[in-house]
Protein backbone atom coordinates (compact mmCIF):
# COMPACT_ATOMS: atom_id res chain seq x y z
CA UNK A 1 0.00 0.00 0.00
CA UNK A 2 1.35 3.45 -0.93
CA UNK A 3 -0.18 6.60 0.51
CA UNK A 4 -0.47 9.63 -1.25
CA UNK A 5 -1.46 13.42 0.52
CA UNK A 6 -2.78 16.24 -1.42
CA UNK A 7 -2.76 19.23 -0.08
CA UNK A 8 -5.17 22.31 -0.56
CA UNK A 9 -3.19 23.80 -3.62
CA UNK A 10 -3.16 20.65 -5.57
CA UNK A 11 -7.23 20.74 -4.93
CA UNK A 12 -8.04 24.17 -5.40
CA UNK A 13 -9.99 24.28 -8.86
CA UNK A 14 -10.84 21.87 -11.34
CA UNK A 15 -7.86 22.27 -13.42
CA UNK A 16 -5.47 21.23 -10.34
CA UNK A 17 -8.17 17.98 -9.78
CA UNK A 18 -7.90 16.65 -13.00
CA UNK A 19 -3.95 17.33 -12.93
CA UNK A 20 -4.57 15.03 -9.81
CA UNK A 21 -6.75 12.21 -11.71
CA UNK A 22 -3.93 12.04 -14.71
CA UNK A 23 -1.15 11.48 -11.57
CA UNK A 24 -2.91 8.93 -9.95
CA UNK A 25 -3.74 7.36 -13.14
CA UNK A 26 0.13 6.42 -13.42
CA UNK A 27 -0.68 4.03 -10.53
CA UNK A 28 -3.44 1.93 -11.92
CA UNK A 29 -2.89 -1.25 -10.45
CA UNK A 30 -1.65 -0.37 -7.29
CA UNK A 31 -3.39 -0.61 -3.79
CA UNK A 32 -3.45 3.53 -2.41
CA UNK A 33 -4.72 5.34 -0.18
CA UNK A 34 -5.36 8.93 -0.72
CA UNK A 35 -4.91 11.64 1.68
CA UNK A 36 -6.61 15.30 0.55
CA UNK A 37 -7.19 18.50 2.24
CA UNK A 38 -9.91 21.28 1.82
CA UNK A 39 -9.72 23.30 -1.39
CA UNK A 40 -7.29 26.35 -1.77
CA UNK A 41 -7.95 28.35 1.16
CA UNK A 42 -11.51 26.55 2.20
CA UNK A 43 -10.07 26.39 5.70
CA UNK A 44 -9.35 29.72 6.48
CA UNK A 45 -12.82 30.68 4.83
CA UNK A 46 -14.64 28.39 7.47
CA UNK A 47 -12.54 30.18 10.03
CA UNK A 48 -14.48 33.16 9.54
CA UNK A 49 -17.93 31.43 9.48
CA UNK A 50 -16.83 29.83 13.02
CA UNK A 51 -15.77 33.40 14.30
CA UNK A 52 -19.52 34.49 13.44
CA UNK A 53 -21.01 32.02 15.40
CA UNK A 54 -18.68 32.34 18.36
CA UNK A 55 -19.82 36.44 18.14
CA UNK A 56 -22.91 35.26 18.09
CA UNK A 57 -23.74 36.34 14.90
CA UNK A 58 -26.63 34.47 12.71
CA UNK A 59 -24.80 32.24 10.00
CA UNK A 60 -27.04 31.94 7.19
CA UNK A 61 -27.06 30.74 3.81
CA UNK A 62 -25.95 34.15 2.49
CA UNK A 63 -22.68 33.51 4.79
CA UNK A 64 -22.18 30.20 3.28
CA UNK A 65 -22.20 31.19 -0.34
CA UNK A 66 -18.91 32.35 -1.27
CA UNK A 67 -17.73 29.33 0.30
CA UNK A 68 -20.59 27.03 -1.72
CA UNK A 69 -20.42 29.37 -4.84
CA UNK A 70 -16.61 27.89 -5.12
CA UNK A 71 -17.27 24.27 -4.63
CA UNK A 72 -20.15 24.71 -7.02
CA UNK A 73 -18.46 26.46 -9.71
CA UNK A 74 -15.67 23.12 -9.55
CA UNK A 75 -18.17 20.41 -9.84
CA UNK A 76 -20.04 22.21 -12.19
CA UNK A 77 -16.36 21.48 -14.66
CA UNK A 78 -15.94 18.25 -12.84
CA UNK A 79 -19.17 16.46 -13.52
CA UNK A 80 -22.11 16.83 -16.52
CA UNK A 81 -25.05 18.24 -15.72
CA UNK A 82 -28.53 15.40 -14.72
CA UNK A 83 -25.53 13.49 -12.76
CA UNK A 84 -26.58 11.46 -10.09
CA UNK A 85 -23.55 13.33 -7.96
CA UNK A 86 -24.99 16.81 -7.97
CA UNK A 87 -27.94 15.46 -5.85
CA UNK A 88 -25.38 13.82 -3.27
CA UNK A 89 -23.50 17.40 -3.12
CA UNK A 90 -26.56 19.25 -2.54
CA UNK A 91 -27.38 16.63 0.27
CA UNK A 92 -24.14 17.37 1.42
CA UNK A 93 -24.77 21.29 1.16
CA UNK A 94 -28.07 21.00 3.33
CA UNK A 95 -26.05 19.14 6.29
CA UNK A 96 -23.59 21.47 6.58
CA UNK A 97 -25.81 24.41 6.59
CA UNK A 98 -27.52 22.77 9.49
CA UNK A 99 -24.57 22.46 11.30
CA UNK A 100 -23.32 25.73 11.19
CA UNK A 101 -26.90 26.66 12.64
CA UNK A 102 -26.77 24.32 15.82
CA UNK A 103 -26.52 26.48 19.04
CA UNK A 104 -23.29 26.93 20.14
CA UNK A 105 -21.86 25.49 23.14
CA UNK A 106 -19.23 26.71 25.89
CA UNK A 107 -16.29 25.42 24.31
CA UNK A 108 -14.27 27.18 21.39
CA UNK A 109 -12.13 24.43 20.40
CA UNK A 110 -15.01 21.89 20.46
CA UNK A 111 -17.04 24.20 17.75
CA UNK A 112 -13.99 25.44 15.75
CA UNK A 113 -13.74 21.62 14.76
CA UNK A 114 -17.02 20.87 14.80
CA UNK A 115 -17.05 22.85 11.57
CA UNK A 116 -13.67 23.58 10.04
CA UNK A 117 -13.65 19.88 9.38
CA UNK A 118 -16.07 20.42 6.62
CA UNK A 119 -13.74 21.52 4.18
CA UNK A 120 -12.17 18.00 3.66
CA UNK A 121 -15.00 16.75 3.65
CA UNK A 122 -16.45 18.21 0.92
CA UNK A 123 -13.12 18.15 -1.41
CA UNK A 124 -12.64 14.21 -0.17
CA UNK A 125 -16.67 13.99 -1.92
CA UNK A 126 -15.59 16.04 -4.94
CA UNK A 127 -12.68 13.87 -5.59
CA UNK A 128 -13.48 10.20 -4.87
CA UNK A 129 -16.64 11.26 -6.95
CA UNK A 130 -15.00 12.46 -9.95
CA UNK A 131 -12.03 9.58 -9.80
CA UNK A 132 -15.07 6.79 -9.65
CA UNK A 133 -16.59 8.54 -13.25
CA UNK A 134 -12.63 8.70 -14.83
CA UNK A 135 -11.93 4.90 -14.44
CA UNK A 136 -10.05 5.59 -10.98
CA UNK A 137 -12.26 3.13 -8.68
CA UNK A 138 -12.21 4.06 -5.40
CA UNK A 139 -14.20 4.38 -1.43
CA UNK A 140 -14.11 7.33 -0.06
CA UNK A 141 -13.62 6.75 3.76
CA UNK A 142 -14.70 9.05 6.69
CA UNK A 143 -11.89 9.67 8.94
CA UNK A 144 -14.62 10.89 11.29
CA UNK A 145 -14.80 7.04 12.33
CA UNK A 146 -11.38 5.94 11.48
CA UNK A 147 -8.66 8.48 13.18
CA UNK A 148 -9.35 8.00 16.98
CA UNK A 149 -8.34 10.52 19.24
CA UNK A 150 -8.22 12.48 22.62
CA UNK A 151 -10.59 15.15 23.24
CA UNK A 152 -7.98 17.83 23.15
CA UNK A 153 -9.94 19.51 20.16
CA UNK A 154 -8.04 21.23 17.83
CA UNK A 155 -4.60 19.79 18.43
CA UNK A 156 -6.21 16.44 19.20
CA UNK A 157 -3.70 13.38 20.22
CA UNK A 158 -3.98 10.35 18.17
CA UNK A 159 -5.06 7.04 20.00
CA UNK A 160 -2.71 4.69 17.85
CA UNK A 161 -3.88 1.37 19.05
CA UNK A 162 -7.56 2.39 18.44
CA UNK A 163 -6.79 4.04 15.13
CA UNK A 164 -4.58 0.82 13.95
CA UNK A 165 -7.24 -1.62 14.39
CA UNK A 166 -10.02 0.43 12.61
CA UNK A 167 -7.91 1.52 9.78
CA UNK A 168 -6.97 -2.15 9.17
CA UNK A 169 -10.75 -2.39 9.53
CA UNK A 170 -11.42 -0.09 6.92
CA UNK A 171 -8.62 -0.17 4.49
CA UNK A 172 -7.73 -3.25 2.89
CA UNK A 173 -6.72 -3.31 -0.51
CA UNK A 174 -7.40 -1.29 -3.96
CA UNK A 175 -7.73 2.60 -3.76
CA UNK A 176 -9.18 4.97 -1.05
CA UNK A 177 -9.83 8.57 -0.48
CA UNK A 178 -10.21 9.81 2.96
CA UNK A 179 -9.99 13.18 4.32
CA UNK A 180 -6.47 14.80 5.95
CA UNK A 181 -6.54 16.78 9.66
CA UNK A 182 -9.84 15.25 11.18
CA UNK A 183 -10.28 12.93 13.69
CA UNK A 184 -12.75 11.47 16.10
CA UNK A 185 -13.25 10.54 20.16
CA UNK A 186 -14.76 7.51 21.73
CA UNK A 187 -18.09 9.41 22.24
CA UNK A 188 -18.20 9.96 18.34
CA UNK A 189 -17.10 13.75 18.29
CA UNK A 190 -15.04 15.31 15.61
CA UNK A 191 -11.78 16.71 16.31
CA UNK A 192 -8.77 17.87 13.95
CA UNK A 193 -4.82 17.54 14.69
CA UNK A 194 -4.01 21.30 14.12
CA UNK A 195 -3.48 23.21 10.81
CA UNK A 196 -1.88 22.10 8.21
CA UNK A 197 -2.39 18.50 10.08
CA UNK A 198 -3.25 16.25 6.68
CA UNK A 199 0.58 15.26 6.72
CA UNK A 200 0.50 14.12 9.74
CA UNK A 201 -3.10 12.22 8.92
CA UNK A 202 -0.72 10.66 5.65
CA UNK A 203 1.96 9.76 8.40
CA UNK A 204 -0.49 7.77 10.80
CA UNK A 205 -2.12 5.55 8.03
CA UNK A 206 1.25 4.94 6.46
CA UNK A 207 2.18 3.89 10.17
CA UNK A 208 -0.79 1.78 10.89
CA UNK A 209 -1.00 0.08 7.12
CA UNK A 210 3.02 -0.71 7.39
CA UNK A 211 2.76 1.01 4.13
CA UNK A 212 5.21 0.73 1.55
CA UNK A 213 5.75 4.85 1.33
CA UNK A 214 4.11 8.17 1.73
CA UNK A 215 4.33 11.15 -1.34
CA UNK A 216 3.16 14.17 -0.64
CA UNK A 217 2.38 16.21 -3.81
CA UNK A 218 3.13 19.66 -3.31
CA UNK A 219 3.94 23.03 -6.14
CA UNK A 220 7.36 22.62 -5.17
CA UNK A 221 9.40 20.34 -6.82
CA UNK A 222 10.51 18.66 -2.97
CA UNK A 223 12.15 19.83 -0.19
CA UNK A 224 14.31 22.97 -0.91
CA UNK A 225 17.28 24.67 0.85
CA UNK A 226 15.05 27.88 1.17
CA UNK A 227 12.16 28.87 0.39
CA UNK A 228 12.18 30.69 -3.04
CA UNK A 229 10.55 33.52 -1.32
CA UNK A 230 13.89 34.48 0.11
CA UNK A 231 16.67 33.84 -1.82
CA UNK A 232 16.78 33.44 -6.02
CA UNK A 233 18.64 30.14 -5.87
CA UNK A 234 17.45 27.36 -4.66
CA UNK A 235 18.81 24.37 -4.28
CA UNK A 236 16.30 20.79 -4.24
CA UNK A 237 17.46 18.19 -1.10
CA UNK A 238 17.74 15.28 -2.89
CA UNK A 239 18.00 12.63 0.37
CA UNK A 240 18.29 13.47 4.01
CA UNK A 241 17.65 11.49 6.47
CA UNK A 242 14.50 11.77 9.00
CA UNK A 243 16.77 13.69 11.41
CA UNK A 244 17.53 15.91 9.56
CA UNK A 245 13.71 16.96 7.96
CA UNK A 246 12.68 17.44 11.67
CA UNK A 247 15.18 19.95 12.64
CA UNK A 248 14.34 21.42 9.59
CA UNK A 249 10.74 21.70 10.01
CA UNK A 250 11.09 22.13 13.47
CA UNK A 251 13.49 25.60 13.11
CA UNK A 252 10.85 26.68 10.92
CA UNK A 253 10.66 25.05 7.55
CA UNK A 254 6.99 25.02 6.32
CA UNK A 255 7.09 21.59 3.72
CA UNK A 256 5.92 19.19 5.76
CA UNK A 257 4.21 18.96 9.20
CA UNK A 258 6.46 18.23 11.60
CA UNK A 259 4.70 15.31 13.30
CA UNK A 260 4.45 13.45 10.34
CA UNK A 261 7.77 12.24 10.45
CA UNK A 262 8.16 10.21 13.73
CA UNK A 263 5.60 7.60 12.79
CA UNK A 264 7.44 7.18 9.79
CA UNK A 265 11.00 6.75 11.06
CA UNK A 266 9.59 4.41 13.44
CA UNK A 267 8.66 1.75 10.52
CA UNK A 268 11.33 2.71 8.09
CA UNK A 269 8.73 4.40 5.84
CA UNK A 270 10.17 6.29 2.90
CA UNK A 271 8.51 10.00 2.68
CA UNK A 272 8.74 11.59 -0.43
CA UNK A 273 8.17 15.16 -1.16
CA UNK A 274 7.02 15.75 -5.00
CA UNK A 275 5.94 18.09 -7.43
CA UNK A 276 2.46 17.83 -8.59
CA UNK A 277 3.34 19.46 -11.90
CA UNK A 278 5.79 16.93 -13.00
CA UNK A 279 5.57 13.61 -12.22
CA UNK A 280 8.77 13.05 -13.91
CA UNK A 281 10.61 14.73 -11.52
CA UNK A 282 12.45 12.67 -8.62
CA UNK A 283 11.63 14.78 -5.57
CA UNK A 284 12.58 14.48 -1.91
CA UNK A 285 13.04 11.51 -0.21
CA UNK A 286 13.60 10.97 3.64
CA UNK A 287 14.56 8.25 4.81
CA UNK A 288 16.80 6.87 7.33
CA UNK A 289 20.34 7.36 6.03
CA UNK A 290 22.16 10.72 7.14
CA UNK A 291 25.20 10.10 4.65
CA UNK A 292 23.58 13.29 2.49
CA UNK A 293 22.11 15.35 4.98
CA UNK A 294 25.31 17.64 5.28
CA UNK A 295 26.16 18.42 1.87
CA UNK A 296 23.90 21.29 1.09
CA UNK A 297 23.57 24.81 4.03
CA UNK A 298 19.43 25.08 4.55
CA UNK A 299 18.48 28.54 5.51
CA UNK A 300 14.75 29.17 7.21
CA UNK A 301 13.64 32.38 7.81
CA UNK A 302 11.43 33.69 10.70
CA UNK A 303 10.16 37.27 9.98
CA UNK A 304 8.08 39.97 12.21
CA UNK A 305 9.77 38.39 15.44
CA UNK A 306 9.90 40.05 18.82
CA UNK A 307 12.84 39.59 21.18
CA UNK A 308 12.18 40.19 24.71
CA UNK A 309 15.10 41.03 27.13
CA UNK A 310 13.64 39.79 30.82
CA UNK A 311 15.35 40.89 33.93
CA UNK A 312 14.60 41.05 37.50
CA UNK A 313 14.00 44.53 39.13
CA UNK A 314 16.13 44.38 41.72
CA UNK A 315 19.36 43.82 40.07
CA UNK A 316 19.18 39.82 41.14
CA UNK A 317 20.00 37.03 39.05
CA UNK A 318 17.37 35.38 36.44
CA UNK A 319 17.65 31.83 38.16
CA UNK A 320 15.17 28.62 37.87
CA UNK A 321 13.00 30.12 40.34
CA UNK A 322 12.37 33.21 38.31
CA UNK A 323 12.96 31.09 34.93
CA UNK A 324 9.78 28.84 36.15
CA UNK A 325 8.10 31.86 36.39
CA UNK A 326 8.51 32.90 33.01
CA UNK A 327 8.04 30.13 31.46
CA UNK A 328 4.42 29.44 33.30
CA UNK A 329 3.46 33.08 31.62
CA UNK A 330 4.55 32.11 27.86
CA UNK A 331 2.48 28.54 28.60
CA UNK A 332 -0.26 30.45 29.61
CA UNK A 333 -0.83 32.78 26.96
CA UNK A 334 0.45 30.11 24.51
CA UNK A 335 3.26 32.15 22.98
CA UNK A 336 6.15 29.51 21.28
CA UNK A 337 9.71 30.57 22.28
CA UNK A 338 11.49 30.31 19.06
CA UNK A 339 14.77 30.68 20.78
CA UNK A 340 16.13 31.77 24.11
CA UNK A 341 19.34 32.55 25.72
CA UNK A 342 20.48 33.64 29.42
CA UNK A 343 22.88 35.92 31.17
CA UNK A 344 23.81 36.82 34.70
CA UNK A 345 20.78 39.32 34.53
CA UNK A 346 19.04 38.83 31.81
CA UNK A 347 16.75 36.14 30.01
CA UNK A 348 16.05 36.97 26.29
CA UNK A 349 13.23 35.05 24.16
CA UNK A 350 12.59 35.30 20.82
CA UNK A 351 8.74 34.45 19.34
CA UNK A 352 5.93 35.22 16.87
CA UNK A 353 4.94 38.49 17.07
CA UNK A 354 1.14 37.15 17.24
CA UNK A 355 -0.97 40.36 17.92
CA UNK A 356 -3.80 38.56 19.62
CA UNK A 357 -1.26 37.03 22.27
CA UNK A 358 1.99 39.13 22.96
CA UNK A 359 0.55 42.41 24.33
CA UNK A 360 -1.76 40.09 27.32
CA UNK A 361 1.91 38.58 27.57
CA UNK A 362 4.22 41.67 27.58
CA UNK A 363 1.73 42.94 29.92
CA UNK A 364 2.05 39.60 32.29
CA UNK A 365 5.66 39.80 32.34
CA UNK A 366 5.78 43.45 33.32
CA UNK A 367 3.93 43.03 36.07
CA UNK A 368 7.06 41.14 37.72
CA UNK A 369 9.79 41.82 35.52
CA UNK A 370 11.83 44.60 33.38
CA UNK A 371 10.72 44.40 29.88
CA UNK A 372 12.44 45.74 26.79
CA UNK A 373 11.74 44.14 23.64
CA UNK A 374 12.68 44.86 19.90
CA UNK A 375 10.03 44.39 17.35
CA UNK A 376 10.40 43.90 13.32
CA UNK A 377 12.92 41.12 13.95
CA UNK A 378 14.00 38.04 11.67
CA UNK A 379 15.40 35.08 13.14
CA UNK A 380 17.16 33.17 10.96
CA UNK A 381 18.34 29.53 10.99
CA UNK A 382 21.56 28.42 8.84
CA UNK A 383 21.78 24.51 8.96
CA UNK A 384 25.51 22.83 7.87
CA UNK A 385 26.66 26.72 8.08
CA UNK A 386 29.84 27.71 7.70
CA UNK A 387 31.74 31.37 7.25
CA UNK A 388 30.05 32.14 3.97
CA UNK A 389 26.61 31.20 4.61
CA UNK A 390 26.51 33.07 7.71
CA UNK A 391 27.90 36.43 5.88
CA UNK A 392 25.58 35.66 3.19
CA UNK A 393 22.69 36.43 5.16
CA UNK A 394 24.03 39.06 7.95
CA UNK A 395 24.57 41.67 5.07
CA UNK A 396 23.47 44.71 6.07
CA UNK A 397 22.34 43.13 9.12
CA UNK A 398 22.55 44.37 12.92
CA UNK A 399 22.81 40.96 14.46
CA UNK A 400 21.27 41.11 18.50
CA UNK A 401 21.64 37.11 19.18
CA UNK A 402 23.47 35.03 17.57
CA UNK A 403 24.21 30.72 18.72
CA UNK A 404 26.21 28.43 16.99
CA UNK A 405 25.99 25.27 17.91
CA UNK A 406 28.19 22.18 15.83
CA UNK A 407 25.58 21.93 13.20
CA UNK A 408 23.03 25.10 13.68
CA UNK A 409 23.99 29.00 13.58
CA UNK A 410 20.42 31.29 14.88
CA UNK A 411 20.80 34.48 14.69
CA UNK A 412 18.07 37.09 15.27
CA UNK A 413 18.97 40.69 13.82
CA UNK A 414 17.20 43.36 12.26
CA UNK A 415 17.49 45.59 8.67
CA UNK A 416 21.23 47.89 10.02
CA UNK A 417 19.60 51.34 8.54
N1 LIG B 1 -7.14 21.99 5.72
C1 LIG B 1 -6.32 22.02 6.91
C2 LIG B 1 -5.57 23.33 6.99
O1 LIG B 1 -5.62 24.12 6.07
C3 LIG B 1 -5.40 20.87 7.01
C4 LIG B 1 -4.34 20.81 5.94
O2 LIG B 1 -4.46 21.42 4.88
O3 LIG B 1 -3.35 20.10 6.15
O4 LIG B 1 -4.92 23.58 7.98
MG1 LIG C 1 -2.06 22.44 3.57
Amino acid sequence: MKVFKFGGASVKDAKAIKNLLEIVSHFKGEDLVMVISAMGKTTNALEKIIALRWEGKDVSLDSLNELFDYHDAIVKELFHEGQNFYAEFDRLKSRILRAVQLPVTENYDFEYDRIIHFGEILSTTIVSNFLNDNAIENNWLDARKIIRTNNNYREAKVDWETSASLVKEHILSGKYVIQGFIGHTSEGYITTLGREGSDFTAGILAYCLDAESVSIWKDVPGMLNADPKYFDEVEKLEKISYREALELSYYGASVIHPKTIKPLRNKNIPLYVRSFLNINEEGTVIQESSANDTKIPSFIFKVDQVLISISTRDFSFVVEENLEEIFGMFNRHKVKINMMQNSALNFSVCSDNDPRRMPALIDELKSKFSILYNEGMELVTIRHYNSETIERVTLNKRILVRQLSRRTARMVMADLN
